[in-house]
């Protein structure tokens, strides 16, 4: 069955099964301590932020997972568009321990690998676009201006409420190219996975972020799960067009991650500039 098999993408939009997911995911049988599945939300990230700053009780690794986002948001209010059923919404509290607060710029990269790693088991090639995005490569390989052959399958919104963060996924799964709002956007469906459900993605995600952050706590925020975000980030190496808050631009090489999860850019012989994730916005040459 191919991933453009219309039954294929039909099954995959059939409405989560919420008691079945609710006791899977939830401990002692799943990865997470508390999930809630609601049929729909505006902002899964919008309904924690609000929860938290009015002191509901959503410890580390709690989940709420939309079945339909209906007004999605990026940064800086930027829209998020997944039409009903096509996608992942999810939007974790995470609340590290052990970690400098100047290391915490990391948490949107690592959310990123765990959608990395989850992809990569289905067999994608799959990879981060700093500072918050994930890739997969077009199948037909088809070049887009500050994109090249790859294109945003997820996107990775942080939000911080006092100690804890919100951290909101948002993973296009089975939508043909005319329900995608961008251009450089793609589906796991128009990517060719072979998995569409759901409910397994989730289960990936929540179990890869995780040990990841577990990892990255008893490391103290330094050694391998860092590394791991460097090799799986597709933006290092490649000549990149950086726009900053305020209108100032950029242009340069990528060159690796600083220790706070910043961009470090290099314009010329030993002319280096490092970039916090910010609001910029990049396009790769
Ligand atoms: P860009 O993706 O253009 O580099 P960004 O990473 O800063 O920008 P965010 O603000 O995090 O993006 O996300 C919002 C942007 O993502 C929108 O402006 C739109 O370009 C794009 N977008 C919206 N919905 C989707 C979707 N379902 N899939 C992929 N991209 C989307």
């Amino acid at each position: 069955m191919g991933a453009t098999d219309e039954s294929f993408i039909g099954e995959s939009r059939r409405p989560l099964d919420i008691a079945h997911l609710t006791r899977t995911l939830t401990a002692p049988v799943g990865p997470l301590p508390k999930v809630t599945v609601v049929k729909a939300s505006p902002s899964t990230n919008a309904d924690l932020v609000e929860g938290l700053k009015e002191g509901a009780q959503w410890p580390h690794l709690s989940a709420l997972v939309a079945e339909w986002q209906t007004a999605g948001h990026g940064r800086s209010g930027r829209s998020w568009e997944t039409p009903k059923g096509t996608a992942l919404t999810v939007s974790f509290v995470v609340r590290p321990r052990g970690i400098p607060n100047d290391r915490l710029g990391w948490v949107p990269l690592i959310a990123g690998l765990a959608v990395v790693r989850t992809l990569k088991h289905d067999g994608l090639e799959a990879s981060l676009k700093w500072p918050n995005d994930v890739l997969v490569m077009d199948p037909l390989k088809r070049r887009l201006s500050g994109w090249g052959p790859a294109r945003k399958v997820a996107g990775i919104l942080c939000e911080a409420v006092g100690e804890a963060i919100v951290v909101g996924i948002g993973l296009n799964v089975s939508q043909e190219e005319q329900e995608l709002p961008v251009p450089h956007a793609i589906s796991l469906a128009l990517a060719q996975s072979t998995n569409l459900d759901r409910a397994s993605l989730l289960a990936g995600i929540a179990t890869e972020l995780g040990s990841l952050l577990s990892l990255w706590e008893s490391e103290g925020g330094e050694g391998s799960v860092p590394a791991e975000v460097v090799s799986a980030c597709d933006t290092i190496g490649r000549a990149v067009e950086v726009d900053r808050p305020g209108g100032s631009h950029l242009s340069g090489v990528a060159k690796g991650l600083s220790p706070e999860g910043g961009l470090i850019v290099e314009m010329g012989a030993g002319w280096v500039e490092t970039v916090l994730a910010g609001d910029v916005q990049l396009r790769v040459e």
